[in-house]
């Protein structure tokens, strides 16, 4: 609106503004509307979890899953990437983290391979909640789960969000046995000195990078394998799609993979049903 009354006094295009203006209101309509009914998404039913594997890149065999939420309203479908963050704006993403982690959780004291972990995204805004930790605690107990198993997904973003016992809440959670992810590596402003101080688990290179791993990719990739010999972390690559990608992540000495080349997100079903089995042959050692 301050934009619209900006470009009004300038004097320009008055009916370029009404357009703008028009788009602005169904916007802000349309995500006000999602948001009283994102209320309700819980109780409906609506949300529901599918998980995606993460393999070794050696034997390409399932270490974890990735929990990824899904809403489904009636016929219509709408994507994390925008219920996500209209969440995040109203708070609602603390409550159905909660229930995130909680399924999360359930899944896990389910699932018959012991080694296999679950990882769960968990928005800055939750990780600020004053409950979170004891919540955490609370449904480890609850389902008796080994802590090692459920790996927390966190962007370089909380690093920036002036928490004062960022350090500390992340220690703790360690110190109970969880891992600790960086998401979305490389698109955030850099977190280089924060994963210097701290001792993170795991770094999920973005897709992005993946993508163009042909290209100005690698440099990146090769950059942050090289952090991770220092600096002791083990490297995730995100949104691999071809078999090329996958052996040059390889050789790389990348450790992890997800993507559509290994499988789309799957339903909770087929989680018990793929726990420990492997995904398409390896390739060759020698290429
Ligand atoms: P993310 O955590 O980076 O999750 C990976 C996203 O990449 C997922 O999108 C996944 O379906 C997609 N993906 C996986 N492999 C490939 C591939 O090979 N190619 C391409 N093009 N995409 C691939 P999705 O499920 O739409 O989720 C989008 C984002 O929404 C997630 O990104 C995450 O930031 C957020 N999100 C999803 N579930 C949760 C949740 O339970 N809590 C929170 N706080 N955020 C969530
Ligand atoms: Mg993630
Ligand atoms: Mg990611
Ligand atoms: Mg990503």
């Amino acid at each position: 609106i301050a934009d619209i009354a900006m470009y009004a006094q300038k004097g320009k295009q008055p009916e370029r503004v009404l357009f703008y203006n028009h788009q602005l209101e169904e916007n802000l309509r349309s995500k006000v509307l999602l948001q009283e009914a994102l209320n309700n998404a819980l109780a409906r039913h609506e949300l529901r979890l599918v998980f995606q594997p993460i393999v070794d890149s050696r034997t390409r065999e399932i270490r974890s899953f990735e929990a990824l939420l899904r809403w489904k309203r009636g016929t219509q479908i709408i994507d994390p990437s925008v219920f996500i963050p209209i969440a995040e704006r109203s708070g609602q993403i603390v409550n159905i983290g909660y229930w995130v982690l909680e399924e999360a959780c359930k899944t896990l004291a389910h699932l018959p391979a012991e080694e296999t972990a679950i990882s769960v995204n968990v928005s800055v805004i939750q990780f600020q909640d004053q409950q979170f930790l004891a919540k955490v605690n609370r449904l480890l107990e609850t389902y008796h789960i080994n802590p090692a198993r459920l790996h927390i997904e966190v962007t370089e973003s909380l690093f920036h969000s002036g928490q004062s016992d960022l350090t500390d809440k992340i220690l703790w959670l360690q110190r109970q046995g969880i891992k600790i992810s960086i998401d979305d590596f490389g698109t955030g402003y850099s977190s280089l000195s924060v994963i210097q101080n701290l001792n993170i688990d795991f770094v999920k290179i973005d897709r992005s990078f993946i993508h163009k791993i042909e290209d100005k990719g690698l440099a990146i990739v090769e950059a942050v394998m090289n952090m991770s010999h220092s600096l002791n972390f083990r490297i995730i690559a995100e949104g691999v799609e071809s078999e090329e990608q996958a052996q040059l992540l390889r050789r790389c000495g990348i450790h992890y993979m997800q993507g559509f080349l290994f499988s789309q997100p799957v339903e909770m079903v087929d989680v018990f049903r793929l726990s420990g089995s492997r995904l398409l042959h390896p390739a060759p050692e020698s290429v």
